[in-house]
């Protein structure tokens, strides 16, 4: 431990999990969620290529029934993991806690998942935008936050945070029954500035549920000139 790290620890204690607050290492996690968060990556949890959605068993790369019946607007989805303790804890305490300390863990982690599965690196990041309403009353918006850290970490990659805009406020898509969620959806994102025509983008939001979101956006994304999008999330339910 260096002089710094001593005179931190003695003025302000144990530095705490972002997500428990256990006693936590230098990556802000302590041992437990550090190894919930690894027990994921075990071979026996296969996930859809394309959506991310979990697979029973890790079978062939193909994409699931639904991602073949009806093709995303966006390449791959990349996840940091399930909806599950500790990711679930930390993207609350990010936005119910304004705890922003949770935004470098996540962000740190979403960018250590997209180093895991390769491919090539988009040229600028575009975080879902918040509805002015809801971006007053929470004071930030998270997917920003997330994408600003994740963005550092993978070589300052540029991001976006005008091109689109959430025009119309949603109600929140948790509390919406599964068949109007796509409606509800329906028209939420305009295209504020043109992106360079053809570019490849990442599309950062915290949670993807049933997709909606993520596929309202992409599409909004392509209308605004992408030629490829990626979805990058930090938990997938
Ligand atoms: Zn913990
Ligand atoms: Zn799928």
């Amino acid at each position: 431990m260096n002089n710094c790290l001593i005179f931190t620890h003695l003025l302000l204690g144990p530095r705490r999990c972002a997500a428990c607050q256990a006693t936590a290492g230098e990556d802000g996690l302590c041992p437990g969620c550090r190894a919930r968060l690894a027990a994921e990556r075990l071979p026996a949890t296969g996930r859809c290529p394309r959506c991310a959605r979990a697979l029973p068993t890790r079978t062939a790369p193909v994409a699931c029934g639904s991602c073949q019946h009806d093709p995303p607007p966006f390449e791959r989805v990349i996840t940091a993991g399930s909806y599950a303790s500790p990711l679930r804890e930390l993207v609350w305490r990010l936005k119910f806690r304004q705890q922003l300390h949770a935004a470098s863990v996540l962000g740190r982690l979403l960018a250590d998942a997209v180093r895991a599965a390769g491919g090539p690196l988009p040229e600028r990041l575009v975080p879902v935008p918040l509805h002015r309403r809801r971006l007053q009353r929470r004071g930030f918006n998270q997917s920003l936050e997330i994408a600003r850290v994740s963005a550092r970490r993978l070589g300052n990659l540029p991001v976006d945070n005008h091109c689109l805009v959430r025009q119309r406020a949603t109600a929140t898509q948790s509390r919406l029954a599964r068949a109007a969620r796509a409606g509800n959806l329906r028209g939420a994102f305009a295209v504020a500035a043109p992106l360079p025509a053809g570019c490849r983008v990442a599309a950062v939001d915290d949670v993807m549920t049933s997709g909606h979101t993520l596929r309202a956006f992409s599409d909004c994304l392509r209308r605004a000139g992408a030629g490829r999008v990626d979805a990058w999330v930090v938990a997938r339910a």
